[in-house]
């Protein structure tokens, strides 16, 4: 039999589409009460991958079967309730379906004529965004693969503006011989923004730093005087306390020399799409480009980035796509807006969690990681535990001990509990455990369980 017969033969059975459905259902029960870490013989089991490449074709059954046997006890549980690590997002049942749907589909997404459905799909979010943010008419949206990438379009987009401004076209003569570009940062910007800082030229030495205040703020009477050379790095929900910086004051300085401004939003421009926490991004429709994950705080599928920026033309002529066989149409061409050429059809993804939760169930979605992570800081604190920042969204900062080392055995004990999972930063100097509320599973019996976690974790760590 040839290859293609063979594959033809399990395109046509769909036994092995019912094997994978078959076990991620059983993967969906487990993941919501199983250890959120894979235990250590999860982990040791790994060694089955250590294998030569084949040299003949395998059996497809056999390799999901591998994949699940050893695979699955070895992913972490993020789809659950009980991870806070990092800012990852857990996953919405319907936006979940629709990938299952959509993967059969396999859609590029380069060009109208590659899938006219994806296309009308991302104009669809592009409006719905720009609705639910209340941004400028003339905003468009950009569909990549996260925030960083995002954030490298949003500059690139801002690049190309002031130099455009300048009377340079960047595209053609490059930065050899350019007028000078500023680029003013807070003390605690994210590491995505520097990257990107870093990845188009301009330099980190080059960045001019701003001060924050005790919550992580940038402090406005510390910004440098403005001008229309400038890009302005501004953060909607700092990784670490949640803490949004005060937009609206520092727009309308920016606004008024003519600089550009950048909100890094990863997770906390949802904010600005809720009803009960929008005072947090008062303001932020007066930047000019802006960066959102839809698979943090949206609880999308990984992976899903949204960069929206009010000036098409710098975007587009920024992120320049040529190339003679490409049929540009009347439609939305999606690789106008994105690095990427091919690319999936993420957006589908999004609309759908736009779609099923529509605006009051974004607000209810958001409102209520705030509240379950308010809950955490207040059951910590009754504890005993030292809460370190405000808890404004869904972020918390946990002291547990003024020493380094004890406070990285508890956090060490608590994940080896396998109760939940959570990671740390440094705050001022000081080692912290870090909580970020993302997935909408979490409810008040997991923060209550987790917290008992905390307290045994520092009852086996200092005896009390
Ligand atoms: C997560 C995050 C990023 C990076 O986003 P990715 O989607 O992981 O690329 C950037 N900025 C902030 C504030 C974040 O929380």
């Amino acid at each position: 039999m040839t290859l293609r017969d063979k594959m033809q033969q399990e395109q046509q059975a769909k036994t092995l589409y019912k094997q994978a459905q078959n076990y991620a259902f059983e993967y969906a029960d487990e993941a919501l009460v199983r250890n959120v870490f894979p235990s250590g013989q999860a982990l040791a089991e790994l060694r089955h991958f250590d294998e030569d490449l084949p040299e003949n074709s395998g059996d497809a059954k056999a390799i999901l079967e591998q994949l699940h046997q050893y695979g699955s006890p070895a992913s972490v549980a993020q789809a659950g309730g009980r991870y806070f690590g990092f800012v990852n997002g857990g996953i919405l049942p319907v936006s979940l379906a629709t990938k299952l749907l959509t993967d059969f589909w396999d859609q590029n997404t380069a060009l109208y004529v590659m899938s006219p459905i994806t296309s009308k799909l991302e104009q669809v979010c592009e409006e719905w965004l720009r609705q639910l943010f209340g941004l400028p008419d003339t905003t468009v949206a950009g569909f990549v693969s996260g925030t960083s990438s995002a954030i490298f379009c949003g500059l690139a987009a801002a690049r190309y503006r002031i130099f455009k401004n300048h009377n340079w076209d960047f595209n053609q003569l490059g930065h050899s011989g350019a007028p000078p570009i500023r680029v003013i940062a807070s003390s605690q910007t994210h590491g995505a923004v520097v990257k990107a800082i870093a990845l188009l030229g301009f330099g980190i030495d080059n960045i001019e730093w701003v001060d924050c205040d005790d919550q992580g703020r940038i402090i406005p009477g510390a910004m440098p005087a403005l001008d229309n050379s400038c890009i302005v790095l501004l953060q909607a929900g700092n990784v670490n306390s949640g803490a949004f910086d005060p937009l609206q004051e520092i727009c309308d300085n920016a606004n008024a020399v003519d600089a550009w401004v950048h909100i890094d939003g990863a997770f906390g421009l949802w904010a600005g799409g809720t009803k009960r926490l929008a005072h947090l991004t008062e303001g932020m429709e007066k930047a000019h480009s802006w960066s959102v994950d839809g698979h943090k705080t949206l609880n999308t599928p990984y992976d899903s980035g949204i960069l929206l920026c009010r000036d098409k033309d710098a975007l587009v002529m920024a992120l320049q796509a040529s190339g003679a066989y490409l049929n540009f149409s009347e439609n939305r061409d999606g690789m106008l807006y994105t690095p990427e050429m091919s690319r999936r059809a993420r957006a589908i993804e999004l609309w759908a969690a736009l779609k099923y939760l529509g605006s009051d169930g974004v607000d209810e979605l958001v409102f209520g990681l705030h509240e379950r992570a308010v809950q955490f800081a207040g059951e910590l604190t009754s504890a005993g535990f030292t809460v370190l920042n405000d808890v404004v969204f869904n972020q918390v900062i946990v002291a547990p001990s003024d020493n380094d080392e004890t406070t990285q055995s508890i956090l060490e004990s608590i994940q080896q509990s396998g109760e939940c999972w959570l990671g740390s930063s440094v705050w001022k100097g000081k080692k912290v455990i870090r909580i970020s509320v993302c997935s909408w599973v979490t409810s008040e019996q997991d923060i209550s369980r987790s917290v008992q976690a905390f307290i045994q974790a520092r009852q086996s760590v200092c005896g009390k």
